[in-house]
C-alpha cells in the first residue's frame, strides 16, 4: 500500500480492456516513471510494451492547449457560448434530434455519463454513439439476446483456472498481451491446452495446440457444427438446458441445417476435416473451457450471430457460471465497458437500461428530465450517413477520431462542411479529425491520461480508477466539466451541478440502483453514497454490488454471474439464438479479387496519437504495411520491402510489402493505426464500406474485397 508521503499515483493504463494498473511517479517536470501495480487484481504488477512505454508518451508535442472557434484561438468562454447556442438555435430550427454526439470508449466513464445524460434527458436528442460499435457492439447485443442483459458472465480468474481456452478472431498475444501471459502461465502451469481459429496465424495462432485456420466470416458454420456435435454426442447438460433455457430445439434445427457434419464444416471453413474433427473432441472432452473472442468475431456483418453461436455451445453443456468456464468478450478499449454502463450506444438508455416505457420513466424521473428520449438513436455507420445526408446539423465528437477509423472515412470529410456546429473535444492539435471542417468549428482542448480523473471498466466488470498525477497543461479541462457547464449554459443548473469527478460517480451509482429490485444486472448499490475519500481508495472492484449485500469496509463486487442458473430475461431463462447461415457481406470479383482483413499491430495503439510518440513502440512496426501470401506475391510481382498500391471500391493506400504465409493465398491483412497526421496514404477508414451487422450495428472491417498491384 501506498503511504500518504509517497509521491506515487496509482492508476490505471489507458490502453486495451484487460485494464492493467499501473504506478505513476511523477518526475516533476512534466513526465513520469512507470511500474506494474503488483496489487492490482488484473495484471499483478505486469505490463506489455504499451504500458511499460507510456513515460514515453506524456510530452505536450501536438497538443491542443487552448479552445478555438473556426481555427482561431479563443476564451474558455467564447467557445462555450458558441457551442451552447448553436446547439440552442439547432435545436429549435431543425429539432433536438438534428444534433448528435460521437464518443470514445477512451473517455472516462463519468465523462460518458454527463455526455448521456445531457443529450438523451435535457437536449432531447437519442443520437448518441460511440467508437465502441466499431468495437464490441455485437458482443453487447449477442450476450442481450442469449442473456437477456449485456453481462460478461466470467473473470479473468476463469482463464488461470480453465483446462481449454478457444481463442477465436483474436490475436491475444498482441491486442491483450497480459491476459494471453496469464493463459501461458495457465498452460505451464495446469497443461491449459489452446485452440486458436482465426484466418491468419498470427503470433497468438503460432502458440496454438491447435490452430484453425478457417475463411473468413465462416465463424457460424464451425460453432453451429460443433452445436450439432455436443447435442449428438452426449454432451448435453440436460437439466441446466431443461431448467434454465429455452429455445435449443430451433437452434439445433438452425444448426444442423447449417452444419449437419464435420465434412460440411470443412467444406464451409477450408478447415481440414480431422482438425474440425479434433477441436470438437476437445471441446466436448474438457468441462473448464473458456471461449474468448475479440473483434474478428465483433467486427463483421454477421458479429452478433457468431456470438451467438458461441454462446449456444456454453449453453447446452451448462458451462456458464463456475470457476475456469464460459464464454468471455474480450473488450478492445480501456472503457467501452463503462460507456455500456452508462449508455453510450445509441440503443441504450443509461444503466443497462433500454427503452421500454417503464425504463424511460425510471430515468426520466430519476435526472428530472425534461426532454427524456423514448426510442434508440442512430448507430454510428448511420448516424454519420445521416451527417452526409444533411439530417444531423451538430455533431460533438469527444475523443476519437472517426477521420481515420470510421468506415469511408473520405465521405465523412466531406459531410462535415455542411454542419452547422462541429465540435471536437480532443487532445492532439493536429489529427485528421479536428481539421476544421464545418461552418462553426469550436476545437475544445481535453485532458489526458494522467491528467485526468474517473473510472474505467475492463473485460471482466472491474472498476478502477484513472487517477491524476500531472498538471493540467494551457487550459485543458475534464470533458465532464465541460459538458456540465454546457448543461448549465442550456438552462439545466440543477442537473448539472457536479462539483467532482466522485460527485458524477455517485450519481451514476445511484441511477444503478434506482429501483432495481435485483432483475438489472448493473448495480452499483453499495457504492451510491461513496465519499470522496472512499472513491479515491475503495476501486478497484467488480460490479454488481448491490446495496443490500451490505458490505462491511470495502464493497465486494461479484467475479462470477449465472451460475445460480437466473439470467435477466423476463423468465430468468437463457435463450439459444438459431443464427442465419454464414457468408460475406461483399464478394471478391475480378477487379477486387483478394480479401482485406484490418487490425492492430503490437505496440500501437488505434491512430497512433499516443504511442507515435514513443521511438521504442514505433520500431515494432516504423511504416503502414500489407501483408500478402508469398503465392500472390509471386503472381503480382511483388518483393518483399517494395511498395503496393491496395484498392477497394472506396479508395486506395500506399503500403510496404510484407510477404508471410501467416495470411491465406486471396487474403491481405493492414493495420488499421496509420492517418494522415503520419503523413501516409493508408488510413483503414478510406478503404473499408463497413456494412453494418443487422442486429447491433457494428460495421464489417475484417472482409473487403480488395486489389493490389506494384507501384
Ligand atoms: Fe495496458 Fe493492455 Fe498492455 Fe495491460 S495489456 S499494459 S491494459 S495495453
Amino acid at each position: 500500500t501506498l503511504s500518504v508521503a509517497d509521491p506515487t499515483v496509482r492508476t490505471t493504463c489507458p490502453y486495451c480492456g484487460v485494464g492493467c494498473g499501473v504506478l505513476a511517479t511523477p518526475d516533476g517536470s512534466g513526465g513520469a516513471a512507470i511500474a506494474g501495480d503488483t496489487e492490482h487484481p488484473a495484471n499483478f504488477g505486469r505490463l506489455c510494451s504499451k504500458g511499460s512505454a507510456l513515460g514515453e508518451t506524456l510530452s505536450l508535442e501536438n497538443r491542443l492547449l487552448h479552445p478555438q472557434v473556426d481555427g482561431v484561438q479563443a476564451s474558455w468562454d467564447a467557445a462555450l457560448t458558441t457551442v451552447s447556442d448553436k446547439l440552442r438555435a439547432v435545436a429549435e430550427t431543425h429539432g433536438p434530434d438534428a444534433i448528435a454526439f460521437y464518443l470514445s470508449g477512451q473517455l472516462l466513464t463519468e465523462d460518458y455519463y454527463v455526455a448521456n445524460k445531457l443529450a438523451k434527458g435535457f437536449i432531447g436528442t437519442p443520437h448518441v454513439d460511440t467508437n465502441s460499435r466499431l468495437c464490441m457492439s455485437s458482443a453487447v447485443a449477442a450476450h442481450r439476446r442469449a442473456f437477456g442483459s449485456d453481462t460478461v458472465p466470467g473473470c479473468y480468474e476463469d482463464l488461470d483456472e480453465a483446462d481449454l481456452i478457444v481463442m477465436v478472431g483474436s490475436n491475444t498475444a498482441w491486442c491483450h498481451p497480459i491476459l494471453f501471459r496469464r493463459m501461458a502461465d495457465a498452460k505451464a502451469r495446469r497443461g491449459t491446452k489452446f485452440v486458436v481459429i482465426d484466418p491468419r496465424r498470427t503470433q497468438t495462432g503460432q502458440e496454438a495446440d491447435l490452430f484453425l485456420g478457417i475463411r473468413p466470416g465462416s465463424d457460424v458454420a464451425l460453432f453451429s457444427g460443433l452445436l450439432v456435435h455436443l447435442a449428438d454426442n452426449g454432451f448435453r447438460d440436460r437439466a441446466f438446458v431443461d431448467s434454465h433455457t429455452a429455445g435449443l430445439d430451433a437452434a439445433l434445427d438452425r444448426a444442423r441445417a447449417i452444419a449437419p457434419d464435420v465434412a460440411a464444416v470443412a467444406a464451409a471453413t477450408g478447415v481440414p476435416a480431422s482438425d474440425i474433427a479434433a477441436f470438437y473432441d476437445l471441446f466436448a472432452g474438457t468441462r473448464r473451457v473458456v471461449t474468448a473472442f475479440s473483434q474478428g468475431v465483433n467486427q463483421s456483418a454477421q458479429g452478433t450471430d457468431k456470438g451467438n453461436s458461441i454462446i449456444n455451445c456454453h449453453l447446452i453443456t451448462g458451462r456458464i457460471g463456475e470457476t475456469g468456464m464460459g464464454p468471455f468478450s474480450l473488450t478492445g478499449q480501456p472503457n467501452a465497458m463503462g460507456g455500456r454502463e452508462v449508455g453510450g450506444l445509441a440503443n441504450m438508455l443509461a444503466a443497462h437500461m433500454h427503452f421500454a416505457p417503464e425504463e424511460v420513466d425510471r430515468v426520466r424521473r430519476f435526472w428530472g428530465a425534461p426532454r427524456i428520449v423514448t426510442g434508440e438513436g442512430m448507430k454510428a455507420v448511420a448516424l454519420f450517413e445521416a451527417v452526409a445526408r444533411g439530417k444531423i446539423k451538430a455533431l460533438w465528437v469527444m475523443g476519437t477520431n472517426p477521420l481515420v477509423s470510421m468506415p469511408q472515412a473520405d465521405r465523412i470529410r466531406e459531410a462535415l462542411k455542411g454542419l452547422e456546429l462541429y465540435a471536437v473535444s480532443e487532445v492532439m492539435a493536429d489529427s485528421d479529425t479536428v481539421r476544421g471542417l464545418g461552418k462553426t468549428t469550436v476545437l475544445l482542448p481535453a485532458l489526458a491520461w494522467g491528467e485526468k480523473d474517473g473510472t474505467v471498466t475492463n473485460s471482466e466488470r472491474r472498476i478502477s480508477r484513472q487517477r491524476r498525477f500531472l498538471t493540467a497543461p494551457g487550459e485543458a479541462r475534464a470533458d465532464w466539466a465541460v459538458l456540465s457547464e454546457v448543461g448549465r449554459r442550456l438552462g439545466h443548473d440543477r442537473a448539472f451541478a457536479f462539483s467532482s469527478a466522485a460527485a458524477v460517480f455517485r450519481e451514476h451509482a445511484g441511477l444503478s440502483a434506482y429501483e432495481n429490485n435485483g432483475t438489472r444486472d448493473f448495480d452499483l448499490g453499495a457504492l451510491t453514497d461513496i465519499s470522496d475519500a472512499a472513491y479515491d481508495i475503495n476501486l478497484p472492484v467488480q460490479w454488481p454490488i448491490p446495496k443490500r449485500s451490505g458490505p462491511k469496509g470495502a464493497p465486494q463486487g461479484k467475479a462470477r454471474l449465472f451460475g445460480d442458473g437466473r439470467f435477466y430475461t423476463f423468465d430468468r431463462r437463457a435463450r439459444f439464438v438459431a443464427v442465419q447461415p454464414p457468408g460475406l457481406a461483399q464478394a471478391v470479383s475480378e477487379d477486387f479479387p483478394f480479401v482485406l482483413n484490418t487490425g492492430r499491430v503490437r505496440d500501437h495503439w488505434h491512430t497512433m496519437t499516443r504511442t507515435g510518440k514513443s521511438q521504442r513502440l514505433s520500431a515494432h512496426r516504423a511504416v503502414p504495411f500489407v501483408e500478402v501470401h508469398p503465392d500472390d506475391a509471386a503472381g503480382l510481382g511483388l518483393t518483399e520491402g517494395g511498395i503496393a498500391r491496395l484498392r477497394t471500391e472506396h479508395g486506395e493506400a500506399e503500403l510496404e510489402v510484407m510477404i508471410t504465409d501467416t495470411v491465406v493465398p486471396g487474403g491481405l491483412f493492414m493495420p488499421m493505426h496509420w492517418g494522415s497526421a503520419y503523413a501516409s496514404k493508408a488510413r483503414v477508414g478510406a478503404l473499408v464500406r463497413g456494412v453494418p451487422d443487422p442486429v447491433s450495428g457494428q460495421p464489417e472491417l475484417k472482409a473487403t474485397p480488395a486489389a493490389l498491384e506494384p507501384v
